[in-house]
């Protein structure tokens, strides 16, 4: 039974979120059950109820043509790269979009698996039959695109006695059923272990939240967001590359060793939030799994085989980024153009959709190469001046490759030597 703090305690956190969202969805609901107590013993049936067994439920309409934006990365070490998004919201809590919906965008945006994680506070509020709320609604969808939907959810230490001013919002993936998670946070949090779940902490804060450091000595924290897309501002926000990061969360994730990840977040429709006219894609976790399905995918996030690609930035382990470029790059250096002068293009083929961003520069005195900075377009090649000196048969190039990150002031370096070919014919 809830205690009548706990529910206070409910009640301050959904009017926190989204009071607009939560009347209107008491009214339906109120207007469902007065719909169902005025019927009589025979014609109890609500008239949504009746529209969903003569339409069957979900109501899926048409859609016109809608394309998949495939993003393509090579193997890493044999290893698949799977695009997920583990934070997403939807009319089922304070969301303004259909489950439905987000199973399109996520297929369109070439993404491989979607956890909807709608907040348990909200869990009566369902439709009567939306037993299996959001995940339910969406599943048979995402089934037919060929998408992955994990169960989740978001609980937050506001629901429950343990609750501070300190409050943290976990992200719980990989659950078989919420409704013991209407409760207080601990026995929430609890159950979702208990559940085998994957538990993330969401938009951290400029330290350590009292829960989350609860959460990771007892083993049970799996991930961090790095970065958040819903989060513009406030506690623990930094920028690089003029992008909001929580930019200690790299750090956290090796001292700790936990998995990072980059989550949407998303309330509104993806294209509110990614200018996708510009070429924008929404924010994703890469995972390196050995197989594209649900097992595998957790097995990876377990051994923290994740990166976080967001802002054409990726943030992850060295060891992963190194693989990650080394798969994806292959470098050369085309014959002379010039007869004494010796100028020679680097030339940088690039076999992913993601665009590296590298400058090189030379470990020795064989060659200089200027202070550009070149991005090495997706699926294509890029090629980059460099001036060789005379006789020099190799060069030895360092590549610095500004948007794969270690940490804040850690980008992946590479090293590589090439042979200098002749002229050109
Ligand atoms: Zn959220």
């Amino acid at each position: 039974m809830q205690s009548a703090r706990s529910l206070i305690q409910i009640v301050k956190s959904v009017s926190r979120r989204a009071v607009a969202v939560v009347v209107l969805q008491v009214l339906v609901a109120a207007s469902v059950s007065a719909e169902e107590t005025q019927g009589t013993e025979s014609t109890k049936m609500s008239t949504a109820q009746k529209l969903a067994g003569k339409y069957g439920w979900p109501y899926v309409a048409g859609h016109l043509g809608l394309s998949r934006q495939e993003i393509v990365f090579p193997r890493v070490r044999g290893l698949r790269v799977i695009k997920a998004d583990f934070h997403i919201h939807t009319i089922y809590s304070d969301g303004q979009v259909l489950p439905e919906t987000r199973v399109w965008e996520a297929w369109r945006d070439g993404l491989d698996l979607l956890v909807i994680t709608d907040h348990p506070e909200y869990l009566k509020l369902a439709l009567p039959q939306d037993r299996d709320r959001a995940y339910g609604r969406a599943l048979p969808l995402s089934r037919a695109l060929g998408l992955l939907l994990v169960r989740g959810a978001e609980l937050t230490t506001l629901s429950g006695p343990s609750y501070t001013e300190e409050d943290s919002d976990h992200v719980v993936a990989f659950i078989q059923d919420e409704s013991p998670f209407f409760d207080d946070f601990d026995t929430a949090v609890r159950s979702a272990r208990d559940q085998g779940a994957i538990i993330i902490w969401a938009h951290p804060g400029p330290r350590w939240a009292r829960d989350a450091t609860r959460l990771l000595e007892l083993g049970w924290l799996d991930g961090i967001e790095l970065r958040n897309s819903g989060q513009r501002g406030g506690k623990g926000i930094g920028y690089h590359r003029g992008e909001p990061v929580f930019s200690q969360v790299m750090d956290w994730c090796l001292e700790h060793d936990l998995a990072v990840i980059a989550s949407t977040d998303a309330h509104w429709p993806i294209d509110q939030i990614v200018d996708r006219a510009r070429g924008e894609r929404r924010d994703m976790t890469l995972v390196l799994a050995e197989r594209r399905d649900e097992k595998a995918i957790r097995e990876a996030i377990k051994a923290r085989r994740t990166l976080a690609y967001f802002a054409e930035m990726i943030w992850g382990r060295e060891e992963w980024l190194r693989a990650l470029a080394e798969s994806a790059l292959a470098f050369n250096l085309t014959p002379s153009i010039q007869r004494n002068r010796k100028r020679h293009y680097l030339s940088v083929a690039n076999s992913s959709s993601f665009p590296f961003h590298i400058k090189v520069s030379s470990a020795g005195e064989e060659m200089t190469a200027g202070h550009r900075e070149f991005r090495i377009t997706e699926r294509g090649q890029t090629v980059a001046p460099i001036k060789v000196n005379e006789g020099e048969t190799e060069v030895r190039l360092v590549i610095t490759v500004t948007n794969l990150l270690s940490g804040a002031d850690r980008p992946l370096v590479l090293e590589r030597s090439l042979q200098v070919p002749g002229e050109a014919p």
